[in-house]
């Protein structure tokens, strides 16, 4: 059994936590809402009064933060978990946060003598509380060697990216592409219903043919074809907006950075900024078919 320190316990990390709970992992939970800290303790974790003190004992601390500014902070000021961890204890950030934050974070870890790694995820809420989520990992193979068993205890694919800030392109590398295919998968279903197409037709059509990808066969954003996906239940509960448009912003400067040409990012990201300005920013992502048939 191990000590696990998990700072930040909101809508991901709290369901991970209990995950590690399940698994028997001891957990130290730390969070500045002592809202999100109830249900990890109530699992049976215990709550620690700052973040420092959910380090000083553990074997492993992970991070679920909401950006780089958090990530920065919690690792990075000068009383922070590099300065208060054990020198053994295996640091591993599972925010989606900016490759240059996250690349500042292992340099630093590295310079004081830990394995630190990058591991963003995808699944979302419910992969989070079925323990199904995917892992992309950065950094050194013996950090993530490290890293396999806690990370198989929260999710089923754990996947070696690459060196620091690995994991974190990954991650935006897929998610610039699934907001594109999600939007090319709207524009063909509302060209589809001006056209007198069925959605199931089209759907069945479109599934096994050329044009077929996720967004269509697992999240398909009409009613009817995919009972699970979110458009039907009025496009609630899966991946909000707000949350797309973060990593699409997160891509677009990873792009300019980079000097990779993305195009279709970059217009991904102005429609769905469009989206969230019309107060869509809480509405699942494929819910944009409706500004997409010009309904908003
Ligand atoms: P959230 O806002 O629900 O949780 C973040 C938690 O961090 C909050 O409880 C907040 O109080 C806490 N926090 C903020 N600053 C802190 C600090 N300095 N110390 C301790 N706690 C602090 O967000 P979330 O949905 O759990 O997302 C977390 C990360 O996971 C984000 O980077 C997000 O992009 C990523 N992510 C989210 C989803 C999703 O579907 N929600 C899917 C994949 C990845």
């Amino acid at each position: 059994m191990s000590t696990v320190a998990f700072i930040g316990v909101g809508n991901m990390g709290g369901p991970m936590a209990r995950n590690l709970l399940k698994a028997q992992e001891q957990v130290l939970a730390f969070d500045v809402s002592p809202a999100a800290l109830k249900p990890v303790v109530d699992a049976g974790g215990k709550e620690a009064a700052t973040a420092l003190e959910a380090v000083t004992d553990a074997d492993i601390v992970i991070t679920m933060l909401p950006a780089g500014a958090h990530v920065r902070s919690v690792y990075l000021e000068d009383a922070s978990v590099l300065t208060a961890a054990r020198k053994d204890a295996l640091l591993i950030d599972c925010s989606t946060i900016d490759i240059d934050s996250a690349r500042a974070v292992h340099v630093a870890a590295l310079k004081a003598g830990f394995d630190f790694l990058d591991a963003p995820v995808s699944g979302g809420v419910g992969g989070a509380e079925a323990g199904t989520l995917a892992f992309m990992c950065g950094g050194s193979d013996r950090a993530f060697a490290r890293a396999k068993p806690v990370l198989e205890k929260m999710g089923k694919r754990i996947v070696h990216a690459g060196g620091a800030g690995a994991g974190q392109a990954a991650k935006i590398c897929n998610n610039m592409l699934l907001a594109i295919s999600m939007i090319g998968t709207c524009e063909a279903f509302a060209l589809g219903e001006k056209l007198g197409l069925e959605h199931q037709k089209l759907f069945d059509i479109i599934s096994a043919a050329s044009g077929q990808c996720w967004s269509v066969t697992t999240y398909c954003p009409v009613p009817g074809p995919v009972p699970a996906a979110p458009s039907n239940r009025d496009y609630t509960g899966g991946f909000a907006t707000n949350l797309m448009l973060k990593d699409l912003k997160l891509a677009q400067a990873a792009a300019a950075g980079a000097g990779a040409t993305t195009p279709l990012g970059a217009e991904a990201a102005q429609l769905y900024s469009l989206f969230a300005a019309k107060g869509n920013g809480g509405v699942d992502f494929s819910g944009i078919i409706r500004m997409l048939r010009g309904e908003l």
